[in-house]
C-alpha cells in the first residue's frame, strides 16, 4: 500500500527549525520559531498559568467527556476576554463559541462551516499571509485568492491598494482579517483603518473571517480586540478563530476556540451544530486541559491579574528588544533605515534586507531567519542583540 508514497518536503517554517537544531555552530542564533522565548532563551509556562493548571488537577475528580462544544466557562470567559463584556451581553444568543484544538483548529473548523452553507465564492487573504492559512483552509474545499497589504517600499501597510483591493471583491466573498500582529510582517492596520475597512465589508456585503492568535502580544488586551469588537458590533455576520497558544502559552496544550455571530440566534445554533458536526467528522471533540486551564484562571480575578501582569512583561520585553534591533541597525549603517521595525506589532516583522543576506547570515554565522525575511522579536535576547547588529550590518555593507 505505501510502496508508491514519497516522503513530503518538511514545512518550511517547521523544516528551518529541525536545520537550525541539526547545525553545529555554537554562536547560532534562531530567529525563525513562532514561539515566545525569555532572556534565557526559553519558553517558559506563566506562572498564573501553572497556578491555574495545579488547581485545576487537585479539584479534577473525573475525566470523562467535557460537552462537546467545549467547557462553558472557558468558552464564556475567553468570548469575554476577547469581545469584551458589553459586546458579549449584547449579542446574546448571535454568538456562540466552540472549544477547539488550537487556533488551527479553529480556522479549520471555521472553513468547514463555511463548506457547509454550500459557499462557492473565494476567501480573500492579505498578501504576505501567515503560511499556514492556504492548506489550512483549502483542504476543507475553500478556494483562497490574495488582496494587497504589505508595501515592501514602505515596509507598512499599503492601505490604499488594500482598500482598493477589499472594495472589488464580489459580494459575499470571506475577507481573513488578522486580528492583531499580522504573522509574518508586524505590519497592523490603525484603528480608524479598521473601522474604513468594516465599513466597506458593510457596502459589500462581505463576511469577515478573523484570525486572532497574538491578544495581548500588540499594544494590550483590548487595544487588539479593536478589529473583532467593531466587526462584531457593526456586521450582521463573523467568525472568529482565536488561540490561546501564544498569550496564554499554552502551545501544546492546543487551545483555542471557533466563534461564530449571525444574523440571529436560531442561525447561530444551526451554525454551532454544522461546527460540531465537522468537529465529530474530524477529532470527534477538542483536548480539554488547555481550556481546562485557561477559564479556571480566568474565572479567577486574582490569576487573570497575575497572568495579565506577566502578558505586559512579555509585550513590554518584546517592544524594547524591537527598538533596541532598530536603533542598534540604524547606528550601525546607513543602507537602510529600520524605524519600521520598531512601529512593527507582537512577535514578527520582516527584516526586509536581501534575501541573498539572509542565507548568508544562515550559512556563514548561523543566524536563522526566514526566506520572507520574518524575524521573530522574541529570538532576540540582551546578549544577542548586539551580536546581531554586527552580523546583519557586516552581511549589508559588504
Ligand atoms: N494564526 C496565526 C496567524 C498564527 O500565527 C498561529 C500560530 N502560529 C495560529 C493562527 C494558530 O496557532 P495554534 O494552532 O498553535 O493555536
Amino acid at each position: 500500500m505505501f510502496q508508491h508514497l514519497e516522503t513530503l518536503p518538511a514545512d518550511p517554517i517547521l523544516g528551518l527549525n529541525q536545520t537550525f537544531l541539526k547545525d553545529d555552530n555554537p554562536d547560532k542564533i534562531n530567529l525563525s520559531v513562532g514561539v515566545y522565548q525569555n532572556a534565557q532563551g526559553q519558553t517558559p509556562i506563566f506562572t498564573a498559568v501553572k497556578k491555574a493548571e495545579q488547581e485545576l488537577i487537585d479539584a479534577q475528580l473525573t475525566k470523562t467527556y467535557a460537552p462537546q462544544a467545549g467547557d462553558p466557562t472557558f468558552l464564556n470567559q475567553v468570548s469575554r476576554l476577547l469581545i469584551g463584556d458589553t459586546l458579549v451581553d449584547e449579542l446574546g444568543d448571535r454568538l456562540e463559541a466552540v472549544m477547539t484544538p488550537g487556533g488551527c483548529g479553529a480556522l479549520r473548523m471555521g472553513a468547514e462551516l463555511l463548506v457547509s452553507t454550500g459557499f462557492k465564492g473565494k476567501v480573500w487573504v492579505s498578501d504576505p499571509t501567515w503560511a499556514n492559512h492556504f492548506p489550512l483552509l483549502q483542504s476543507a474545499g475553500l478556494s483562497l485568492t490574495t488582496y494587497r497589504y504589505y508595501d515592501e517600499a514602505t515596509n507598512g501597510v499599503n492601505f490604499e491598494a488594500m482598500m482598493e483591493d477589499i472594495s472589488n471583491i464580489p459580494e459575499g466573498d470571506i475577507v481573513l482579517l488578522h486580528g492583531c500582529c499580522h504573522n509574518p510582517t508586524g505590519a497592523d492596520i490603525s484603528s480608524e483603518q479598521w473601522d474604513q475597512v468594516i465599513s466597506v465589508l458593510q457596502e459589500r456585503n462581505l463576511v469577515p473571517f478573523i484570525d486572532v492568535a497574538y491578544q495581548g502580544f500588540g499594544e494590550g488586551l483590548d487595544e487588539d480586540a479593536y478589529g473583532v469588537r467593531t466587526a462584531v458590533s457593526k456586521l450582521p455576520e463573523v467568525l472568529v478563530a482565536n488561540s490561546c497558544s501564544k498569550n496564554f502559552g499554552m502551545y501544546r496544550e492546543r487551545t483555542g476556540v471557533i466563534m461564530v455571530v449571525t444574523e440571529n440566534g436560531r442561525q447561530t445554533q444551526a451554525a454551532k451544530s454544522h461546527i460540531m458536526s465537522a468537529a465529530r467528522r474530524c477529532y470527534s471533540m477538542s483536548p480539554y486541559h488547555g481550556a481546562g486551564v485557561v477559564g479556571h484562571l480566568l474565572n479567577s480575578p486574582q490569576l487573570t491579574a497575575e497572568w495579565k501582569s506577566e502578558l505586559n512583561k512579555v509585550r513590554e520585553r518584546m517592544n524594547r528588544l524591537r527598538v533596541g534591533l532598530a536603533e542598534g541597525l540604524n547606528a550601525a549603517q546607513s543602507r537602510i533605515n529600520f524605524d519600521f521595525v520598531s512601529r512593527s506589532n507582537g512577535m514578527f516583522c520582516y527584516l526586509g534586507i536581501p534575501q541573498a543576506d539572509v542565507l548568508t547570515l544562515r550559512s556563514e554565522y548561523g543566524i536563522y531567519l526566514l526566506e520572507s525575511t520574518r524575524i521573530n522579536v522574541a529570538g532576540l535576547s540582551e546578549d544577542n542583540l548586539p551580536v546581531i547588529v554586527e552580523r546583519v550590518t557586516e552581511v549589508l555593507t559588504r
